[in-house]
């Protein structure tokens, strides 16, 4: 898997400091198990915030406190050393575990145009979603509100960007409309993330909004 698109560094910063929405969480920790670079950013950003607490804490209790910070960071595992998630099927390891099962135990329901979804649970803040998409159908041409997340789990899609494959992330904000189409061939299946509605252009697809909150 050659990954070409990747998390920011305000995600990934905001994930190790545990300040993202569930549904951001959810889809960073599934990038990061597919993506060697991704997972040492993490683990650089993890070793510096560590570090910043020791040093608060140095400061609040002095000398002692800091030597025994410090024998006990001596004793943990190097997160550079986490191995990567691996899952038997086509969801990794975070997603799968997250939904209880592979693709089979996901309960799609019809978007219209062979487009399948199925909403996932989480924190209401912002909302994750499977998409299964086939090969050369779009998704309605839309922009967003807030910020979305794309998250390539099989096949490929394309939009006026770029192209993205398995284990790419797209990331749009408000700033950007964009009509993604599948490429031609293997359905596309992504977890998508947004932290507010999509403000479709379609009269259609804006009258379909509530009823399938995407
Ligand atoms: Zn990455
Ligand atoms: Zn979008």
């Amino acid at each position: 898997m050659t990954i070409r698109h990747h998390l920011s560094e305000q995600l990934l910063t905001g994930y190790a400091a545990g300040q993202l929405p569930e549904a951001f969480n959810l889809i960073v920790a599934t990038h990061v198990s597919l993506c060697d670079e991704c997972r040492a950013r993490l683990a650089a950003l993890e070793a510096v915030g560590g570090a910043l607490i020791e040093e608060i804490e140095e400061i609040a209790m002095g000398e002692a406190a800091l030597e025994a910070a410090l024998a006990r960071i001596d004793g943990l595992p190097q997160a550079t050393q986490r191995a990567p998630l691996k899952a038997a099927g086509i969801l990794p390891a975070p997603l799968a575990d997250y939904i209880g099962g592979d693709l089979s135990a996901v309960r799609w329901r019809r978007v219209g145009g062979g487009v399948k979804q199925a909403i996932l649970p989480t924190g209401k803040d912002a909302t994750a979603r499977l998409l299964y998409i086939p090969g050369g159908v779009a998704v309605p041409d839309h922009g967003h509100k807030g910020m979305e997340l794309t998250l390539v789990l099989q096949g490929a899609f394309a939009d006026q960007n770029d192209r993205f494959g398995p284990g790419d992330i797209e990331i749009a904000d408000q700033d950007m409309e964009h009509t993604p189409v599948a490429l031609e061939g293997e359905a596309c299946i992504c977890l998508a993330v947004t932290d507010a509605p999509l403000r479709f252009r379609g009269m259609i697809p804006r009258l379909a909004q509530p009823l399938f909150r995407i």
